[in-house]
């Protein structure tokens, strides 16, 4: 895949990008390594203070830096700059709770003694130079979400961003050398997928981290277990949004909810709501609602301030749902709106707001993540049924349930399979709370104290008697 933003709106290709050849990643890598050995030592007072000069300069730029990202990937004006602004609260708020959060633990007197020592103690320690392969739907709070813990711990990054968003990736280097980390801190590499295994491979990069697609994990997985170095994985899911009759008396709020869980990042998101699994006292009602409110979405140009949904980012994104669609209606799903590309937009990799009925277990889209705005529904008769549909899948990222029963909520936050189970709203991710999935939504969690350590050495001071 070339380096080069193209923009979605037109398929037109703005800019290309030489990679890096091999002196330049040699240069980088050595820099990583060598600011490692003296930025570790710092304290957290000077790196929040860094963190928050970075904070401060993306509230400042935030118009700047959301229109490039309209540009690169297509995400909504709107969209992209609340992007900017969550980033900015997330560097905050590690600037603000990074030392408490990586504080000694001191085990109980008891244990101290019982394990022959006078003191004992559990420090959190910077692990090193860590390498984060980043995809393009979210191409700043991807990166950031991972920067600002690594950095606030004492590691320093390499960005190997995806190969759609390079403006963006150069930015971000930028943005954190502007703020006052040292160089070396954060670096982007500009290089393809091809050249992350010898990256990866190198004994001075400590650990990765990647967000992406279940075959990028799997590869950068399996290199990383090769040479015995942590991983922290976030790929794909297939999130169920379950309506009980409970929810009746809130439809119209499930129903807005849902149809923003499903398009939010045009359909492009990775915690989205994709299957929505409705109580049959409840289907028909949410079932017309929900259609003719994904109908009315506005899709057209992201740039504009009208519009709700704008294009898929890739050609071959598009190319990938339209295929998952078609294949469902071939064999029998029925479209209540939507499975097509609008006619007013010829040009670009525009997408209809799209809700599919009568999906089978047999039908791809029901195993696989739809990465657009594509909604599946299907009718349950209790809940028992609305449990085993939920996890009925080989993801487990979040979930999502409305229902104001406190039996059914008890029953789903014990029996779904996913990293999040989040009642009568819809999955987000906040600084303070673990995001991560299970089964092949990948392992290991972000943001909280949880994303912080994910990058530390754990270790146990002992002294003896
Ligand atoms: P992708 O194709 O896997 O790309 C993600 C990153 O991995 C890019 O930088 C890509 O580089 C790189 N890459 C691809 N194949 C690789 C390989 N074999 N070895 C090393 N690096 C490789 O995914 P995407 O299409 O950009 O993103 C969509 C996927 O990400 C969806 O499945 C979505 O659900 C998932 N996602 C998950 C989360 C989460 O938090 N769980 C968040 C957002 C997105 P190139 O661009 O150069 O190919």
């Amino acid at each position: 895949m070339p380096i080069a933003t193209v923009n979605p709106v037109t398929g037109e290709t703005v800019k290309t990008f030489e990679p890096l050849g091999p002196d330049g990643i040699e240069e980088r890598v050595a820099r990583a390594e060598r600011t490692f050995r003296s930025y570790r030592g710092t304290d957290f007072a000077s790196r929040a203070a860094l963190l928050a000069s970075a904070a401060d300069l993306l509230d400042k730029e935030r118009e700047e830096i959301a229109r490039i990202m309209t540009l690169e990937m297509g995400k909504t004006l709107a969209a992209a700059r609340a992007e900017a602004a969550k980033c900015a609260k997330a560097m905050r708020w590690y600037a603000a709770n990074g030392e408490r959060l990586l504080a000694d633990e001191h085990p109980a007197d008891a244990d101290v003694q019982d394990s022959g020592a006078h003191r004992a103690l559990v420090r959190y320690r910077p692990l090193g130079v860590v390498l984060a392969v980043m995809p393009w739907n979210f191409p700043l709070w991807q990166v950031v979400r991972f920067a600002a813990p690594a950095l606030m711990a004492g590691n320093t990054g390499l960005l190997k961003h995806a190969s759609n968003v390079p403006q963006t990736a150069l930015y971000l280097g930028d943005l954190f050398h502007r703020a006052g980390f040292p160089e070396g801190c954060f670096q982007t590499l500009l290089i393809g997928s091809g050249a992350v295994e010898s990256v990866l491979r190198d004994p001075r990069v400590a650990a990765a981290t990647l967000t992406g697609s279940e075959g990028a994990g799997r590869s950068v997985a399996a290199v990383a277990g090769d040479e015995i170095k942590p991983t922290v994985l976030e790929l794909g899911g297939s999130d169920p949004f379950v309506v009980m009759p409970s929810a009746a008396g809130e439809l119209d709020h499930a129903v807005a909810t849902a149809v923003t869980a499903r398009v939010q990042n045009n359909g492009q998101s990775c915690i989205a709501a994709k299957r929505f699994i409705v109580h049959e006292d409840v289907y028909d009602a949410f079932a017309q609602r929900f259609t003719r409110a994904m109908g009315d979405l506005v899709v057209g140009d992201p740039m504009k301030e009208s519009t709700d949904i704008g294009p898929l980012s890739t050609e071959q994104g598009r190319a990938d749902l339209e295929e998952l669609v078609d294949e469902a209606l071939s064999q029998g799903a029925q479209a209540l709106c939507g499975a097509r590309r609008p006619e007013a937009r010829p040009a670009g990799w525009f997408y209809e707001p799209t809700v599919l009925a009568g999906v089978t277990p047999q039908m791809r889209i029901h195993r696989e993540e739809a990465f657009g705005p594509v909604a599946t529904l299907y009718r349950v008769r209790d809940v028992d049924a609305a449990v085993e549909l939920a996890n009925d899948t080989s993801f487990g990222l979040s979930s999502n349930v409305w229902t104001r029963d406190e039996d059914e909520q008890r029953r789903f936050a014990a029996d779904l399979q996913a990293g999040g189970v989040y009642f009568n709203g819809m999955t987000a991710s906040h600084p303070a709370f673990p995001f991560g999935g299970v089964k092949r939504s990948g392992y290991g969690r972000e943001l909280s104290g949880q994303g912080i350590r994910a990058f530390c050495n754990v270790t146990t001071l002992w002294y003896g008697r």
